[in-house]
């Protein structure tokens, strides 16, 4: 029985080497955004490096601490020469990752990045109609869609089959919206100026007020 057993440990080593191995590969960060609400956007750079839409990585701050990784989702495109993360303060962690942040001007913190994981949602993509439906931070597999959206327009890549696209995002407070209300102006002005004026509908919804 020890054969089944052995089997599986072998497996789980191989894969936490292969992890710290990806681990210890270099990342470059190259922007780094304190959007309102207490959301920090980092744009970072690591050779290799490959995604889909929807997919997610862990990251870690030896600064902080040593041992914790926390996934956080991809809101870059594919299309992108550097991937990005948003990160709300959610707790200890993320909390002291933005006051580190914020208060390193000079030399950014090391940031090592598992992944990327999570199944793509690359399939939105052959739909001609799509409806999205995120809340607060859960917008974050969204920017990346829509991204993408955006570029597959501009490439005018023949896989989008796409051709309306529902967007509904509910928020707590009206900061949250400033993250998002670049990349949909530029998505909806681009739309029309290639006469798709109606494409893209989308609602915002406040559900609170602190
Ligand atoms: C696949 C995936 C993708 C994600 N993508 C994103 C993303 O794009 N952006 C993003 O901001 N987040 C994302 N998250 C969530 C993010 O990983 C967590 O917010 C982060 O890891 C929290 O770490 P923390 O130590 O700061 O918070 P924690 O200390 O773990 O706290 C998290 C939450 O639990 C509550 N909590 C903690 N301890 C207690 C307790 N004792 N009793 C009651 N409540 C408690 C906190 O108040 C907080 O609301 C994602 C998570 C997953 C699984």
């Amino acid at each position: 029985s020890w054969k089944w057993v052995l089997a599986p440990i072998i497996l789980y080593v191989f894969e936490r080497i292969l992890r710290v191995w990806r681990a210890r590969q270099k990342v470059v960060v190259t922007k780094v955004v304190m959007h309102p609400a207490r959301v920090l956007e980092l744009q970072m750079q690591k050779k290799g490096f490959r995604m889909e839409v929807g997919q997610y990585i862990f990251i870690n701050c030896p600064a902080i601490s040593l041992l914790e990784w926390h996934p956080f989702t991809l809101t870059s495109a594919p299309e992108e020469d550097f991937f990005s993360i948003h990160i709300r303060a959610a707790g200890d962690w993320t909390e002291r990752l933005i006051d580190t942040f914020q208060q390193q001007k000079l030399e950014m913190p090391r940031i090592e990045v598992d992944g990327p994981f999570g199944t793509a949602s690359e399939d939105v993509f052959q739909y001609e109609v799509a409806m999205l439906v995120g809340a607060g931070i859960g917008v974050t597999p969204f920017a990346s869609i829509l991204k993408s959206i955006w570029y597959k327009f501009q490439q005018s890549d023949q896989t989008l089959k796409t051709k309306k696209i529902y967007f509904y995002w509910l928020c707590r407070d009206t900061g949250a919206f400033a993250w998002f209300n670049d990349l949909l102006a530029s998505l909806e002005q681009k739309m029309a100026e290639s006469g798709k004026a109606d494409f893209l509908t989308y609602r915002l919804f406040l559900t609170g007020w602190d």
